[in-house]
């Protein structure tokens, strides 16, 4: 295989050399079940609790207040059943923009209960008095995501989650993006379920976490076993777990360092590819994650552009890789009020610590000419 530029970290990451050795001796060694009661078996427990810690403390959180999962989207999914169940009418309010695992989620109580999905405005962002507005006294649960995953663009979740605390709502937030690239306290930031999942900061896919305020009662997710104090059966995912406390523990560590890294390339990559003629800026320069940079480009289809950067090794997305071979444009992008065919020319460019700065250069190199090539036989593309 030849050397991939990979710029699609916002769909998935490397697992870095640290995690996979943190993990290894639990696959290798210590694989026993962490309920058995031999002594061999407290490795894995012991373990999973230091694992707990760490997540625990890079959000804010107390131990026993994290829940781990297989994924987020599963955490997403669990968030939604424990507001589904605290009152006898319900209705919960989210947003236009949100990952599929919350969508599909709000999509599906739409069976039997009231949802509301809020817009945003054409930076991406929620209007707080939109949401005051629709808050009433059946309202059950506000799921509102930290940081975007098409377009980096990040919500007033401090302001969001004072309103629900006046309001006597509970708060959830899809932190998934936000995890490891923007401090987090969930204490102080109201906020009184969490999802994250490991994949998107260097650690293994399969492995999620919901934080869940301890003020908040609920049942079992998954019934069978007391793992995860009885909330949710299943042999737990030991090096996997291992892995996320890690990783999270380091992204913490090393945060302020890899934005400012990460940052100048997306600023090398956002001057270089605003020199191309008729393209447009989606997101919001103030209020947006170091990583990720979305643009559209008149007169061609985010699916050609993309081919041809994987014909020079290159990864990149349009949209998220969760919703993309359907042919619809961005539901992000047309919630940003853009144009069918402006959402369709788009492209996600998503960075990691692993990314350098000749990287962002021969993308750079390849970008023009494809678009110009591109453009040259489409048969919607204007010359202006
Ligand atoms: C990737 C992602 C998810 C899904 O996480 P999984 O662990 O893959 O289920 C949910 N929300 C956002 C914002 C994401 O980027």
């Amino acid at each position: 295989m030849q050397e991939l530029i990979y710029f699609d970290n916002a769909a998935t990451t490397k697992v870095s050399k640290s995690v996979l050795d943190a993990m290894l001796p639990y696959l290798e060694q210590f694989y026993f079940n962490p309920s058995s009661i031999y002594s061999a078996a407290n490795f894995s427990k012991e373990a999973i609790e230091k694992a707990r810690g760490q997540v625990a403390k890079a959000i804010g959180a107390q131990s026993s207040e994290i829940y781990f999962t297989s994924c987020a989207s599963e955490s997403n999914n669990w968030a939604f059943d424990i507001a589904k169940k605290r009152k006898a009418q319900v209705h919960f309010i989210t947003t236009e923009i949100e990952h599929v695992s919350v969508l599909r989620t709000a999509k599906y109580q739409e069976k039997e209960h009231k949802v509301t999905y809020l817009g945003v405005n054409d930076d991406g962002r929620i209007s707080l008095g939109d949401l005051e507005k629709n808050i009433t006294k059946n309202t059950s649960l506000v799921s509102i995501m930290y940081a975007n995953n098409e377009t980096g663009v990040i919500q007033p979740i401090d302001e969001i989650a004072e309103i629900c605390a006046k309001k006597g709502v509970l708060f959830h937030t899809d932190a998934v993006q936000a995890v490891g690239k923007l401090p987090i306290d969930v204490k102080k930031q109201k906020v009184g379920m969490l999802s994250l999942s490991g994949h998107k900061f260097h650690a293994p896919k399969g492995i999620g976490v919901l934080y869940v305020n301890k003020e908040i009662q609920f049942n079992s997710f998954l019934f069978g076993g007391s793992q995860e104090s009885g909330k949710r059966a299943g042999t737990e995912n030991v090096a996997n777990i291992v892995a996320i406390g890690c990783a999270i523990e380091e992204a913490m560590v090393c945060m302020q360092k890899e934005n400012e890294k990460i940052q100048s390339l997306r600023e090398l990559l956002f001057d270089g590819i605003m020199q191309i003629p008729q393209v447009k800026f989606n997101g919001c320069r103030n209020h947006s994650l170091p990583n990720i940079l979305n643009f559209s480009f008149e007169g061609v289809e985010g699916e050609g552009i993309l081919l041809h950067l994987d014909l020079n090794g290159i990864c990149c997305s349009s949209g998220s890789a969760c919703t993309s071979g359907s042919l619809d444009p961005s539901h992000v992008l047309m919630a940003m009020g853009l144009s069918h065919a402006t959402a369709q020319g788009s492209v996600r460019i998503s960075l990691s610590k692993y990314n350098t700065q000749q990287e962002v250069h021969q993308f750079l190199d390849v970008c023009g000419p494809i678009i110009e090539k591109l453009r040259a036989i489409s048969p919607i593309w204007q010359r202006s």
